[in-house]
């Protein structure tokens, strides 16, 4: 469905002092952790660390123009990238490893969140993106809300994006209700029995689950403007891993059945064995011509038609490197083709 522009929700919850309120509860959660589902009960004001190692300001590893999320989000101009660091999971095959593990080197990355605020603007009004996309931001939102508070008299204008690995906190999502425009959310498995094996999280399924049913009561299908540029919606990102490990069939048809049969699906065939998951053998591949095929199948059989579908061949383009100064992306170019 396309739309002409509009106005970000968040700016109406700015000049109520909505947006305001939202901040403060949730900094005020900080005192004992609860932002996401491990719920570690930490004091980040005062420093403490839980599973996450991240204090009361936000990391910031990169920021630049990403011209290789999907058509509706990178556009022409590119979707204005804030990778924060850390992470809530610890996916064996991360290929943000660079940033989402290494805790001692991402402590250089804090910054105020006025710095934070600044950042965006650089992306809306000197590199002209199409939207504010914030990169694992499962442990920030706190300082992601407080930023954009910041952010908003200075000018900010641009939809923004959260883009997850959707181990995501219910409670937390709530207090982004009219602050998110697009959701970018990944379903990695379908098994718990991987997401505890692969990325040290015991219940992921019933959590991402959950996530994204409440990112989807909150923005819904995906709408597009009139350049085909997302506006609003939910976008879910699934991640074709080798020997099934993805559990494709069971999200995917989960996804049509309990979320809607109009979603938006981005299917990634770009896995490529990095940092651990070279030492296990169920992860230690690129998939298959076969299990590629397979899940591409399983759009047609579930009469999944819109998204987009990463051509087969992805892997190397797509790994990025945040050690230097240069472009994470290096000149990566444009996600793969439309359903
Ligand atoms: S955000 Fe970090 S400290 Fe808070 S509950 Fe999650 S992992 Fe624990």
């Amino acid at each position: 469905m396309a739309t002409r522009a509009m106005e970000p929700e968040y700016i109406a919850l700015y000049r109520s002092g909505e947006l305001e309120s939202r901040a403060e509860a949730l900094e005020a959660r900080l005192r004992s952790c609860d932002i996401c589902p491990r719920e570690c009960g930490v004091n980040r004001l005062e420093n403490e660390l839980g599973f996450c190692r991240s204090t009361h300001l936000p990391i910031v590893a990169a920021v630049c123009a990403h011209h290789g999320e999907e058509p509706a989000v990178s556009g022409s101009r590119g979707s204005g990238t804030v990778f924060f660091g850390n992470c809530n999971l610890r996916c064996a095959y991360c290929q943000n490893h660079q940033i989402s593990q290494d805790f001692g080197a991402q402590q250089a990355n804090e910054v105020d969140l006025h710095t934070l605020a600044e950042r965006m603007l650089y992306l809306q009004d000197e590199l002209g993106c199409h939207n504010i996309n914030f990169v694992s931001p499962s442990h920030f939102v706190p300082q992601l809300v407080r930023a954009v508070l910041e952010a908003v008299p200075m000018g900010l204008r641009l939809p923004l994006v959260y883009n997850t690995s959707s181990y995501d906190s219910v409670k937390s999502l709530r207090e982004l209700d009219g602050i998110i425009s697009i959701y970018l959310a990944d379903l990695r498995y379908a098994d718990n029995r991987w997401g505890r094996k692969f990325s040290q999280v015991s219940d992921y399924v019933a959590w991402a689950r959950v996530a994204i049913r409440e990112m989807y009561r909150q923005v819904g299908d995906l709408v597009v403007d009139d350049e085909g540029i997302a506006r609003k919606g939910l976008i879910v990102r699934h991640l074709i891993l080798p020997n099934r490990l993805a559990g494709s069939r069971d999200s995917l048809a989960w996804l049509v059945h309990e979320i809607s049969p109009k979603v938006t699906v981005s299917i990634m065939s770009q896995y490529f064995p990095v940092h651990r998951a070279l030492e296990i053998p169920h992860l230690a591949r690129e998939i298959t011509v076969e299990e590629y095929a397979e899940v591409v199948g399983l759009l047609d059989e579930l009469g999944i038609e819109n998204g987009w579908v990463q051509e087969m061949g992805a892997s190397g383009n797509y790994l990025p490197d945040f050690v230097g100064e240069d472009h994470p992306f290096g000149l990566a170019a444009a996600v793969g083709k439309s359903r």
